[in-house]
């Protein structure tokens, strides 16, 4: 399970994250929307401590860190290992091929037998639809492989729960379907997931729960037949008005 309790996240005098609450069990997925500057990215940058929070705590499977006391590197180290991180720009080494890619953290970080990531990463391609790209470049990839290979590179460091920032944003239209099948297969197999995206027939497709930020405060939360159908909250209301 994750939680997080009172986050609070400044940069300078800019207080960006109000004191955040959250809770997602084990196998399920969370939906965040809001509008752009809500802090949203914010947020997941301070699930994996990418960003420090300034006060709060973060728990992860049975590990807590508080952030308003000191808290070690190592301890962040550990907790940042629970995490599978998946980026807007796919972030991939250019300079390696797909399943290189996928098996740099396992080797470097784990200390993975090379053999044995290499079956596993052959795997992994497999399963998000890239068997037969294990060695082609991220250049010679479509935005949308490219992406499929960052969410494999993701699972092969066989993190707990899996944090997306708008992972298809950066995609041409026709490309996001790919992407968010694979996601969407992944949450049907039970892993956790926390996704920023503006797709919101993925949110009503997948979440369990999707949470609304506005001004960085969750203004409303609850399933998304709930959220889409009768929001309470008029920021809310005028969030999904524009975009529909
Ligand atoms: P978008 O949908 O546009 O990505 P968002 O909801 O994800 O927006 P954040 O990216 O979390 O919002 O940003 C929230 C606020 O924090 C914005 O005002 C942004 O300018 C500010 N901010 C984010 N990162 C930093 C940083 N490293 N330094 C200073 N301000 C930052």
């Amino acid at each position: 399970m994750l939680s997080i309790q009172q986050l609070h996240k400044s940069f300078g005098d800019l207080e960006v994250l109000n004191g955040i609450d959250l809770k997602v069990e084990q196998g399920k997925v969370v939906v965040v929307v809001g509008p752009s500057g809500s802090g949203k990215t914010t947020l997941l940058r301070c699930l994996n401590i990418l960003e420090t929070p300034t006060k709060g705590s973060v728990s992860i499977e049975g590990q807590t860190l508080d952030f308003d006391q000191k808290v070690s590197k190592k301890d962040i180290r550990t907790l940042r290992r629970k995490t599978g991180m998946v980026f807007q720009t796919y972030n991939l080494f250019p300079h390696k091929t797909a399943l290189e890619n996928v098996i740099e953290g396992p080797i470097t970080v784990q200390k993975v037998d090379k053999s044995e990531a290499k079956e596993k990463g052959i795997h992994l391609l497999e399963k998000v639809g890239l068997g037969d790209k294990v060695d082609y470049y991220p250049f010679q990839l479509s935005g949308g492989q490219q992406q499929r290979v960052g969410i494999a590179r993701a699972l092969a460091m066989d993190p707990e729960v899996m944090l997306f920032d708008e992972p298809t944003s950066a995609l041409d239209p026709e490309l996001v379907g790919e992407v968010l099948r694979v996601m969407k297969e992944l949450a049907q197999e039970g892993m956790t997931m926390v996704v920023v995206t503006h797709e919101m027939g993925f949110a009503k497709d997948v979440a369990d729960e999707v949470i609304f930020m506005d001004n960085g405060s969750i203004v409303e939360r609850g399933k998304p037949g709930h959220i889409f159908s009768n929001p309470k909250n008029e920021r809310t209301r005028k969030f999904l008005n524009l975009i529909n």
